[in-house]
């Protein structure tokens, strides 16, 4: 006789709750726009002598290292899938 699994009612697997089935996470890095403050300028886009930052281009901004630009991580639970296997069903 087999038990029906409460965690994911026999299909084997669910949908990630902590990406909701997207694969994908908010950069926290961020703050989901793929850019941060230029640490050289500190977002100003300015030198300290006034000169227009060379790093950031004057923007005061650079891309987000983290996240490459997208302002989206993949989310480590279920490794960019959006599916986890259920560990319950696994034998
Ligand atoms: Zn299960
Ligand atoms: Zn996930
Ligand atoms: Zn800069
Ligand atoms: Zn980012």
């Amino acid at each position: 006789m087999v038990e029906k699994c409460t965690t994911c009612g026999n299909t084997g697997r669910f949908i990630c709750l902590v990406c909701g089935g997207s694969g994908e996470k908010d950069c926290i890095e961020c703050d989901d726009s793929g850019k941060i403050n230029c640490i050289d300028c500190n977002g100003t886009g300015l030198k300290t002598e006034g000169e227009k930052c060379t790093m950031c281009d004057g923007t005061g901004k650079e891309q987000c290292l983290v996240c490459f630009g997208t302002g989206k991580v993949k989310c480590l639970k279920c490794t960019g899938s959006g599916i986890i296997r259920c560990l319950n069903c696994e034998s």
